[in-house]
């Protein structure tokens, strides 16, 4: 399809190309919309093949982040930059800043932070150049590392479905198998530990797997953990976990997890509801990081306000339960549906008091 049509039929704002050949620059930034607040998103910096490739993904992750930002109660926008580059070897402060420059030139309607590629270091950086950026260090004054908050918002987002599953959002005695051991499943796992719930993980790592059994926590091996006699499988690992060939094998009431992209399509969501198997949309439940970023925001940061808003997980999930229960519609549904009925009623009342 071409940009310019897929970019009227989803909705897009703005696509933004910026070069800097003098310190290897090649940047792009995509705003999906700005009806709730700036568009905010990270920075992914990727060795893409193609120009066009990174163009895709700039697009597509830009939808995601303003369904995150507005299932989450948030006052953000959906954004997302690319920056085509190898970040280990080409990376570099000069390259950072000019991107810096880049943010600058969008006058506050994208807010750039850290993504796959990018550092807390390289917001500094960018905040040599503009003051829209956040994810910074606790040392520069930011919220520092997302994945404290995000896992207490996986784990919150994960007993609300314990207490429509069983009646009680008791952890107690679950068994939980948990699909990647890396930061976010290490800050969930601690929650869990605490609730005496029984964990299962797996990784491809062997140091992740060493630092689990070091928690007490048995292992299995990658493939294996889609067949774990448990109670909640949790996706913690890359995208595209639940599918047609894994959702036959599990054998939880539950599905809750971290990582993004979950289902591999819209009809996988359909089919763990036809199973009776409860799914946490990702987007929902993982959005204590974003959440933590969000404290960051024009004023001081303060922890105690970020853990409270990422609690409230527990009662946002609560509503996708019931308005999936109310519509008879999946859960990966019912978040978009409350989504995209925040953003119109959003819209309609900036239409309507639009200054004439
Ligand atoms: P991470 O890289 O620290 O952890 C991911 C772990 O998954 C790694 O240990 C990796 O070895 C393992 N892994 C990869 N493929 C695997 C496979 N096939 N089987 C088993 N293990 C595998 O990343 P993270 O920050 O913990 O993020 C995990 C997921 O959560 C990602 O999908 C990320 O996009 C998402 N997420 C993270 C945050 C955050 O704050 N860090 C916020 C929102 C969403």
């Amino acid at each position: 399809m071409e940009i310019f049509d897929y970019m009227g039929k989803k909705g897009y704002e703005q696509l933004a190309m910026y070069s800097d050949a003098a310190v290897g620059l090649k940047a792009i930034i995509a705003i999906h919309d700005t009806t709730l607040g700036p568009a905010c998103g990270g920075t992914r910096i990727w060795n893409y093949e193609t120009d066009e490739e990174a163009i895709w993904d700039a697009l597509r992750l830009a939808r995601a982040m303003t369904y995150k930002a507005a299932a989450a109660d948030l006052p953000l926008g959906g954004g997302k930059a690319v920056i085509i580059a190898d970040s280990r070897t080409q990376k570099t402060e000069a390259m950072m800043r000019a991107f810096g420059r880049f943010v600058d030139t969008l006058g506050g309607r994208f807010l750039a932070t850290t993504d796959v590629g990018s550092t807390g270091r390289d917001m500094e950086y960018i905040r040599q150049e503009t003051k829209h950026v956040v994810g910074l260090p606790t040392s520069a004054g930011g919220s520092g590392d997302t994945s404290i908050m995000t896992g207490l918002g996986v784990y919150m987002g994960l007993k609300a479905c314990a207490r429509e599953v069983w009646g009680s959002d008791s952890l107690n005695g679950k068994k939980i198998a948990i699909q990647g051991f890396g930061k976010v499943a290490f800050q969930y796992a601690h929650h869990l530990l605490k609730e005496d719930a029984h964990l299962v993980v797996t990784d491809v790592f062997d140091d992740a797997l060493d630092r689990a059994r070091d928690m007490g926590i048995e292992v299995v091996e990658p493939e294996q953990i889609y067949d774990v006699a448990c109670d909640i499988f949790s996706p913690c690992a890359l995208g595209g976990s639940l599918n047609k060939n894994t959702i036959p094998r599990l054998q939880a009431r539950v599905v809750a997890g971290g990582a993004n992209n979950q289902l591999e399509t819209e009809e996988d969501g359909e089919e763990l509801k036809r199973r009776g198997i409860l799914y946490a949309p990702d987007y929902l439940i993982n959005s204590g990081g974003i959440i933590n970023l969000s404290a960051e925001i024009g004023s001081a940061y303060n922890r105690d306000l970020a853990r409270e808003k990422t609690e409230r997980i527990y009662e946002l999930m609560g509503r996708v339960i019931q308005v999936s229960r109310q519509e008879e519609i999946s859960t990966a549904r019912a978040a978009d549906r409350i989504a995209e009925e925040r953003l119109a009623s959003v819209r309609a009342i900036k239409t309507l008091y639009r200054p004439r």
